[in-house]
């Protein structure tokens, strides 16, 4: 008896995870399908590792959570192979895919956290995990007599941070391999909580006397509920856009999240994203949320109501109903400050900066800090860890389990 672990793509970089265990008997499981995150638009035969096999079946793809560098790979993968993973998650990939008029040709089948389930030789075991990515989960897989634990991403600062630390009090027995992500090994990116981050809004939303813009991920739920909830503390309206709006509403079975029809928060309709809705056949969302939406133009009255959701394709519906940012407004930058350089985060940045609207960066990482990273695989206690998910592997070694580092595409027995 033998399992034989192959890590195809992801040993060295951030994202694109494609892991692949296989036992004896020839069953086989892929941990996430992910598109590499400097992926060209398109391509997606090429974006297939040249390690994987895509002629054999396999039991089942796992996706960890609904994040591009984890899930995007699907497309090009067979539609043959069956997709297991969260409820919430699979909601959302088929939402992201709808925006572009897709759907995955997989069958999906959802897993319930805690609650174990086979495929062929494995047992799988998803465990509900802290991420920016909302319906996130850890991996727990026995076959073959052996045990590993696969983090997915995950972090100890969010608003899920008590699943990290229960897990960590009371780990999983007997683990061989750890394979663990590090994406901020060797960084000093800011990891402090959600609940720093909505003080920090609610002070912002205090002092400034007019209206705050705040550009963040519609699909970051952790940070709609940090700014919601700093709304609500201050008095203060959040105004999201369509597709926050449906995120928002599809997520309301999973949880007590704000959603449209909430006091203190609004649906702006803007008419490219009505437009784009009724393009792609989804007229009756937007005409269902007119009753929680106002328009752009009431954005340039009462300015102090107001907390703006601010994205590039919003802009010039803003612009055209006379919502300008002025020197008596500011904005927040509410996700990596990397994103700022991109073409989109130039747009935002030129048009705030052309108001003289002050300027605030208030985020904290999606994933794990180096201290967070070496406590949880310590706790974890594995025979070993093997790396994944990060750029610093190789040099940032110290107070970890032991390492066993592979290569893309490395074949390794357990
Ligand atoms: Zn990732
Ligand atoms: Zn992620």
């Amino acid at each position: 008896m033998s399992l034989l672990l192959t890590v195809h793509r992801a040993a060295h970089e951030i994202g694109g995870n494609c892991i692949e265990l296989s036992a004896s008997d020839g069953s086989r499981i892929l941990l996430d399908a992910g598109r590499p995150l400097d992926a060209p638009e398109g391509q997606f035969v090429e974006l297939i590792p040249k390690t994987l096999n895509t002629g054999l079946p396999v039991a089942g793809v796992l996706l960890s959570h609904p994040h591009q560098d984890h899930y995007g790979l699907l497309d090009a993968l067979p539609a043959s192979w069956a997709v297991y993973c969260g409820a919430a998650s699979e909601k959302l990939i088929r939402l992201t895919a709808g925006i572009f008029g897709n759907s995955p040709s997989q069958s999906f089948h959802n897993w319930s956290s805690g609650k174990p389930f086979k495929l062929g030789t494995f047992t799988i075991t998803a465990l509900l995990t802290d991420h920016s990515a909302f319906d996130a989960h850890m991996l727990l897989i026995e076959g073959e007599g052996k045990r590993l634990l696969y983090s997915g991403d995950f972090r100890a600062h969010g608003r899920k941070s008590e699943l990290v630390k229960r897990l960590m009090r009371s780990p999983p027995e007997s683990i061989d391999a750890l394979i663990m992500e590090g994406t901020n090994l060797g960084s000093i990116k800011p990891c402090s909580s959600e609940t720093r981050l909505e003080e920090q809004f609610r002070e912002l939303f205090i002092k400034t006397s007019d209206r705050v813009f705040v550009s963040w991920s519609a699909q970051n739920i952790d940070r709609t509920v940090t700014l919601y909830r700093a709304c609500k503390a201050t008095g203060r309206t959040l105004v999201v856009d369509l597709y926050t709006a449906e995120v928002m509403e599809m997520l309301a079975e999973f949880g007590k999240l704000p959603r449209p029809g909430w006091p203190n928060l609004k649906v702006v309709i803007t008419k490219a994203f009505a437009h784009m809705y009724r393009k792609t056949g989804r007229e009756e969302f937007v005409d269902r949320m007119a009753k929680h939406g106002i328009a752009a133009k009431q954005l340039a009255n009462t300015p102090s109501k107001w907390v703006v959701m601010t994205r590039p394709s919003l802009i010039q519906d803003f612009e055209s109903n006379g919502v300008k940012p002025s020197h008596t407004d500011s904005w927040s930058w509410s996700m990596w400050h990397g994103y700022l350089a991109g073409d989109d985060g130039k747009r935002v940045q030129d048009w705030f900066d052309r108001g003289q609207c002050q300027a605030n960066h208030i985020h904290t990482s999606g994933h794990a800090s180096p201290n967070d990273l070496r406590a949880f695989a310590r706790a974890i206690n594995p025979r070993f860890m093997v790396p994944v998910h990060g750029l610093a592997w190789d040099y940032k070694q110290e107070n970890f389990p032991p390492i066993q580092r592979l290569t893309d595409g490395e074949v390794f027995t357990l």
